[in-house]
């Protein structure tokens, strides 16, 4: 049983990750950068360490630093959360070799999936179905034209380590091919240090959903159904649902099972999420996430399962605590992410909320960590809140997630809020009838 823990990350997730371990009488340890002295997530824990300056490089992704703060406050586990360490293979590795427990998968795993390529071989021969495309990396560019040319435009090109979005360039027909391919390269090159690149058919009306996992070290694993995160900006998810409109129960229950089953065959230890893209009632695999999901809440809420406390007890070698048979689902739930961004240019905006009004009611959560007078400092990722609704059905859903938008007040700051309103207001969403290039047809239109 893990009896510490400490938290190497900020903002709402290091806010969500201190409400588990307080649920279950775990001690914390809150890790800040100077430019978060004063932040909730400091304010909250047990303990706190300044691991360096404002820069993520010399604090949040200081490693030494990181697991000296771990040694010295006697924690006896570290909790990534998302982004910063938690897909780094060798800082898990690092983890361990320290004594300490790493919540999350094993190093290797981390490693196996945060290359795509190694991913899609390995969930192909586990037998799901992946995105058409090239077998494994392209190395040169003859045979990469030729490669695209079976394959059939548009074709993207992706990064192997690429994340967040970033890393994908896409050609609509053998003239556009070259430059996609060297501009993926370069860029994957100098973002992941890695330049290798695989093709893709780019699909052109896809929805993405994702399945959500949980394995422990005794063989057991279940899936607890499905999000869809199609509304997406610049590749990445603004506006997340669960459960999806367009699997059907008995699609669910069997892909979900033969998921679950992938994952124990090979090991998988913790949470993770498989993302596939969904056409022609079909999903096709691109990656898994070895860590806990910024959208895991609407999760939580239909199934009444807490993730992030499974997550902490599975690290510390229980069991599950439930079997396929026990999950059910229960309503609608949708959830809005509140970045520190221009609702119509998506430039990131800094600076400190003057006023701060959060919403309540039936079926709301708000996982943040923001108070009247915080500052929202520019060097970390624009997500400073996520407003959670859940009701009985989509419907009353979005009525609710209208009479909350309506009550959140963040000021001071831009907010993706106004974006927020005209989605929930939006005659297509309502409908659900929307794929993962819905936002930018929107933008384009404004
Ligand atoms: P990342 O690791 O950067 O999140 P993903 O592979 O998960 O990258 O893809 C992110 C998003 O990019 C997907 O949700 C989808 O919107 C878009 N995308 C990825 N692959 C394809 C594809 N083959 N066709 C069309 N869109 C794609």
């Amino acid at each position: 049983m893990i009896k510490k823990v400490l938290i190497a990350n900020r903002g709402e997730i290091a806010v969500r990750i201190l409400r588990a371990c307080k649920d279950l009488g775990v001690q914390t340890v809150a890790i800040h950068s100077t430019a978060d002295a004063d932040a909730m997530h400091v304010r909250l824990a047990d303990e706190s360490v300044c691991v360096g300056p404002p820069h993520p490089r010399e604090s949040y992704l200081n490693v030494p630093s990181v697991i000296s703060a771990a040694c010295v406050s006697g924690a006896d586990a570290i909790h990534p959360g998302f982004g910063f360490l938690s897909e780094n293979a060798t800082f898990s590795h690092m983890v361990e070799e320290h004594g300490l427990i790493f919540i999350g998968p094993k190093a290797d795993h981390i490693a196996m999936m945060g290359d795509k390529i190694m991913a899609k071989k390995t969930f192909a021969r586990l037998g799901l179905p992946t995105v058409p495309g090239s077998e494994g990396a392209v190395t040169n560019i003859n045979k990469a034209i030729k490669m695209a040319d079976e394959i059939g435009y548009p074709v993207l090109v992706k990064a192997a380590g690429g994340g967040g979005g970033r890393g994908m360039k896409v050609a609509h027909s053998r003239f556009e091919f070259t430059e996609a391919y060297e501009t993926a390269r370069r860029e994957a090159g100098i973002a992941f240090g890695n330049d290798r690149v695989y093709l893709e058919k780019y699909l052109g009306q896809p929805r993405h959903i994702e399945f959500q996992i949980m394995a422990d070290q005794f063989g057991n694993a279940v899936h607890l159904g499905e999000r869809d995160c199609s509304l997406q900006r610049r590749n990445q998810k603004v506006w997340e649902e669960a459960r999806s409109l367009v699997l059907t129960p008995e699609f669910r229950d069997n892909f979900g099972k033969k998921i679950a089953e992938a994952t124990a065959q090979f090991g998988y230890l913790g949470v993770g999420t498989l993302e596939f893209l969904y056409e022609n009632e079909k999903l096709y695999f691109i990656e898994m996430n070895t860590r806990i999901q910024v959208e895991h809440p609407i999760t939580e809420v239909i199934t009444g399962i807490d993730i992030v406390r499974e997550q902490i007890l599975i690290a510390g070698g229980s069991k599950l605590s439930v079997s396929q048979n026990d999950v059910s689902f229960r309503g609608h739930a949708i959830e809005c992410r509140i970045n520190a961004e221009n609702s119509d240019t998506f430039i990131p905006s800094a600076g400190t909320i003057t006023n701060y009004h959060c919403p309540g009611g039936p079926g709301i959560r708000v996982d943040s960590s923001l108070y009247d007078g915080c500052k929202v400092p520019p060097y970390y990722d624009s997500l400073i809140a996520k407003l959670i609704v859940h009701a009985n059905d989509r419907e009353q859903c979005l009525a609710r997630m209208r009479r909350a938008l309506g009550e959140y007040v963040i000021e001071g700051i831009d907010t993706l809020i106004p974006l927020h309103m005209k989605l929930a207001n939006n005659p297509d969403i309502i409908a659900g009838n929307f794929d993962i290039h819905f936002l930018e047809r929107l933008n384009r239109e404004d």
